[in-house]
């Protein structure tokens, strides 16, 4: 075949590829992912078989034990730290590391988790994001997606502000009660039998912060859902979210590791 004319096949076949990239055939099998809109309350994954984990508070001390488990298992969580609720972040940064590096996503719980979040004004409620976004950003170089408001407050300027950050606020579908002081682990085991496992997938709340949580509840919910053929993913992967967990990964902070 002459150089000529093989060019022209090539640049054919090419042309061809192109369209088939830009309108591909729908696949009957598999929903079509949407985005996520920002500013909206999310309680739920959007697709059955599997449960997001959204564990609460920390960074705290019992952080890399809980990823080392979960690690163990297969299973993916989600993290909703704050910058200072116990102590300073900057003084779990292995933690951090290694949660990030085991593909756990990192999502953002406000820098101070402020009781009063609901009555705060736009000017505060950026500053407590933007302040967590820069020790992330510090740390790990990323700049996250997610949040979920401390005590599940969605009142006042919380959303607004929220959505005009591009934030997708998520709070929950399943109560562990485990930060109550009264539920026991055995009973919030009880609530996610009773929750069941057919459906679209739960959004747990659970804290990282409670012993009984990560000792005693973690490795039975662990156990549970691989009797359930249950998967433990991320957030953003149970709501098949095209965007991701993070706005990027090449965020530069400030530099300062202090809080
Ligand atoms: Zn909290």
């Amino acid at each position: 075949m002459p150089t000529f004319s093989r060019t022209l096949l090539l640049a054919g076949l090419l042309a061809t590829a192109a369209t088939a990239t830009a309108s591909p055939v729908a696949n009957p099998f598999e929903l079509p992912k949407c985005q996520i809109p920002p500013g909206i309350i999310i309680t739920q994954c959007r697709k059955p078989g599997v449960m997001a984990l959204g564990y609460d508070d920390g960074p705290y001390t019992m952080t890399l034990e809980l990823v080392d488990m979960l690690d163990a298992a297969g299973a993916k969580a989600t993290f909703f730290w704050t910058g200072t609720l116990y102590g300073c972040i900057y003084d779990h940064v292995d933690a951090i590391k290694k949660a990030y590096a085991s593909g756990h996503q990192v999502a953002s719980h406000t820098w101070t988790h402020p009781i009063t979040l609901d009555q705060m004004s736009k000017a505060e409620l950026t500053e407590e994001m933007e302040k967590l976004e820069n020790a992330f950003a510090n740390i790990l170089g990323i700049r996250t997606n997610y949040m979920r408001p401390p005590y599940l407050m969605t009142g006042g300027e919380v959303m607004p502000t929220m959505g005009e950050l591009g934030y997708k606020v998520i709070t929950l579908d399943l109560d562990s009660g485990d930060w109550d002081g009264v539920t026991t682990a055995a009973e919030s085991a009880r609530r996610f039998e009773e929750a069941g496992t057919s459906g679209r997938g739960h959004i747990p709340l659970v804290h990282e912060t409670y012993e009984s949580t990560v000792r005693e509840l973690t490795p039975w919910i662990i156990e549970w859902a691989a009797q359930n053929n249950l998967e433990l993913v991320t957030i953003a992967d149970c709501l098949d979210d095209p965007s991701g967990p993070y706005v990027t990964v090449n965020a530069t902070g400030d530099g300062q590791m202090t809080c």
